[in-house]
C-alpha cells in the first residue's frame, strides 16, 4: 500500500517574525475557495498533510532585551540560563506559536500549537557541559511519530515550537532545524515524508549573496566538497548535516527553499 504524503516544513526565524514574510509563507497554506478546512493544507508540495516547525530567535532576543536580559550566543547557538529559558518558553511557546496558529486558523487550516512537552511529543536531555555550557538546551532523544500521525490523520496541522522536555519537569530550548529533522524521521514509518527548510534565501547557493545561484540538486559528496571550499558555511552547515542524516533515516527527500516559494519547484533538493 502506498503511504500518504506528509511535508514537515521548518520555517526560519526571520520568516515567522517579519509580518510580510509570514503572510507570504501562509499564502502557501491558504484555502482554495470552497475547500473544506481539513483539506486546505494539501496544496503545499502536493503533500496530503503538513507539520510546521518554527524558530523565533530574533523575537526572543528582542523580548529578552525589553526585560533587561542579555542574549549570549556561541557559534549562533543561544546560551540558555534560567531567565533566558523563561523568555524562550514565553516567546516560542506563546507569542510566536500562537500567532502562527491564529493566522492559519484564519485561513481555514486546523492548526494545533504544541511544544515537545505537549502529548510527550519530543523528549530530550540537557546537553552535557563540554567546552561550552549552553545551559537549558536539549539534545533530542526521540519524537513520537505515532502520536503525531494520529493528529495528522484527524486533519490537524501540528505547529511545533522549538522547546522540548526531559520527562522530569524541565523544558529545554532546542534547535528548530534538529527538531524538524527528528519529527520527519519519526514520521517516516507512517508516511512518505518530505522535509522542507523554508528560509530567507532561494535555496543552497553557490554564492550566498546571489539568489540566482541556486544548486538544484545536491548529493552528500558534493555537499562535503562545497563545505570544504567554504561555499557552504554558517547556519547552512548544521541544517545540511541534519538534512542528510534525515535522509539516511528514511525521510524521502529534503527541500531547501525560499519561504515565498513553498508550493513552487525552486530551491535545492537533496536525495
Ligand atoms: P534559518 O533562517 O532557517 O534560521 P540559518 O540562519 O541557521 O537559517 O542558516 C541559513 C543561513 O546560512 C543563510 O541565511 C545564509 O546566511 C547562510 N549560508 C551560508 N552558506 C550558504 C549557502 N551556500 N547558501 C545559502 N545560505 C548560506
Amino acid at each position: 500500500m502506498t503511504k500518504s504524503r506528509v511535508t514537515v516544513i521548518k520555517v526560519g526565524g526571520a520568516v515567522v517574525e517579519e509580518p510580510d514574510k509570514l503572510e507570504q509563507l501562509l499564502e502557501g497554506f491558504s484555502a482554495v475557495p470552497g475547500l473544506p478546512a481539513s483539506r486546505s493544507a494539501r496544496q503545499i508540495n502536493n503533500g496530503e498533510h503538513v507539520v510546521l516547525v518554527h524558530g523565533g530567535g530574533r523575537s526572543a532576543t528582542r523580548i529578552a532585551s525589553l526585560m533587561g536580559i542579555e542574549s549570549r550566543m556561541v557559534d549562533g547557538r543561544r546560551i540558555t540560563d534560567e531567565p533566558m529559558l523563561d523568555v524562550v518558553t514565553m516567546v516560542y511557546g506563546g507569542l510566536v506559536n500562537k500567532r502562527i496558529v491564529a493566522k492559519l486558523q484564519a485561513r481555514g487550516v486546523n492548526a494545533l500549537g504544541v511544544t515537545g512537552a505537549d502529548l510527550d511529543l519530543i523528549r530530550s536531555h540537557k546537553r552535557p557541559v563540554g567546552s561550552v555550557d549552553y545551559g537549558w538546551v536539549g539534545d533530542v532523544e526521540r519524537a513520537d511519530g505515532k502520536a503525531l500521525s494520529d493528529l495528522i490523520y484527524k486533519g490537524i496541522v501540528p505547529v511545533v515550537a522549538p522547546l522540548t522536555h526531559d520527562g522530569r519537569g524541565h523544558l529545554l530550548n532546542t534547535n528548530a532545524d534538529t527538531m524538524a529533522a527528528q519529527v520527519a524521521e519519526a514520521l517516516a514509518p507512517f508516511f512518505d515524508v518530505t522535509l522542507t527548510f523554508a528560509f530567507e534565501k532561494a535555496g543552497v547557493l553557490l554564492d550566498a549573496d546571489d539568489d540566482t545561484s541556486v544548486i538544484p540538486r545536491l548529493s552528500h559528496e558534493e555537499y562535503l566538497t562545497l563545505k570544504e571550499k567554504g561555499v557552504i558555511a554558517g547556519g547552512m552547515i548544521p541544517k545540511l548535516d541534519n538534512a542528510f542524516e534525515a535522509i539516511s533515516k528514511g525521510v524521502g527527500r529534503v527541500v531547501i527553499t525560499s519561504a515565498s516559494d513553498l508550493s513552487g519547484q525552486g530551491g535545492t533538493t537533496l536525495e
